[in-house]
């Protein structure tokens, strides 16, 4: 999930227990994940021209290492200074290193194991085909997100709630560093995933492999301007205005609005009620009065 900008030699090298070796990988782990190694293999074999196509990657690139980590502690120290327990996967900056938590460490069922590797693979896919220093971290997750098929559903509810509370994250703060928060990551992986296919349905995929292309020579808003003759902050704009109108963010304001009104009829029925029973106390003790008249 995470994309650290860090070069491979930075990352501590241990001594794996054993060594798969695939077409495009090498996998390193330990006895106990024999089997997650064999997935990985698998996956990254599998995915491999698919993943390279959709970025503009050349398929006959060096293959990548993975490290499987044998335990939560192991995955912290490849992580350095993340060690949120949200965090699948890293992929090394230069392109050649991935690390992920097995299966049997991640406590979300629905983490699907296939799609971190997909993502992870997708990262490594771009540092190869673009310059990563000029492309923004949120374009970098969103275009991992939309190759792995992450979040496809979720990311509409998530950006929907967000637009009802009015805490949509503008993209350009989404430049470098994600929140650290699981809530607030979210919404900044469901952002990024939802800006690119923006970016994909309403200028193409030609546009989003420009773009990535481009990264390669020009800074960002040069690239941006030059693929699809925007600035970033009217991208953000439009792109918020598309969400507004998407059905699960109207069904959440219909939602709400129905709440509301069925609150609003619930009080008004209440306070009806409560009046009528006082008026039925009060009659009640008139009758007692006139009745002690009586
Ligand atoms: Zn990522």
């Amino acid at each position: 999930m995470l994309f650290l900008l860090v070069s491979g030699a930075a990352v501590p090298h241990t001594v794996a227990a054993a060594v798969l070796e695939g077409e495009h990988c090498s996998i390193e782990f330990d006895n106990a994940d024999r089997e997650s190694a064999e997935l990985v293999r698998g996956f990254v074999d599998g995915s491999w021209d698919e993943v390279a196509r959709s970025v503009g990657a050349d398929t006959q690139i060096a293959p990548v290492r993975v490290k499987i980590a044998g335990s939560l502690a192991q995955f912290r120290e490849f992580a350095g200074g993340h060690d949120e327990r949200w965090i699948v996967g890293l992929a090394s900056g230069s392109g050649s290193l991935i690390v992920l938590k097995p299966p049997r460490l991640v406590r979300d069922p629905l983490k699907s194991f296939r799609q971190t590797v997909r993502h992870e693979l997708t990262h490594i896919m771009l540092s190869r085909a673009s310059n990563l220093q000029n492309m923004p971290r949120w374009l970098n997750e969103g275009i991992a997100m939309r190759v792995s098929g992450e979040m496809t559903k979720t990311s509409e509810w998530i950006i929907g709630r967000a637009v009802l509370r009015r805490a949509v994250i503008p993209l350009d703060e989404l430049d470098e560093r994600f929140p650290a928060a699981h809530e607030r990551a979210s919404l900044a992986y469901a952002e990024s995933l939802k800006a690119v296919n923006y970016i994909v349905d309403n200028y193409g995929d030609e546009a989003l492999l420009k773009l990535i292309r481009s990264l390669r020579d020009e800074d960002f808003d040069t690239a941006l301007a030059a693929t699809i003759g925007l600035d970033i902050h009217t991208l953000s704009g439009r792109w918020v205005k598309s969400v507004r109108k998407s059905p699960y963010v109207v069904t959440l304001i219909a939602g709400s609005f129905s709440l509301w009104l069925m609150t609003v009829v619930a009080i008004v029925a209440f306070l009806r009620k409560r009046k009528l029973a006082r008026r039925k106390r009060w009659e009640w003790e008139m009758e007692e009065l006139l009745g002690d008249d009586l």
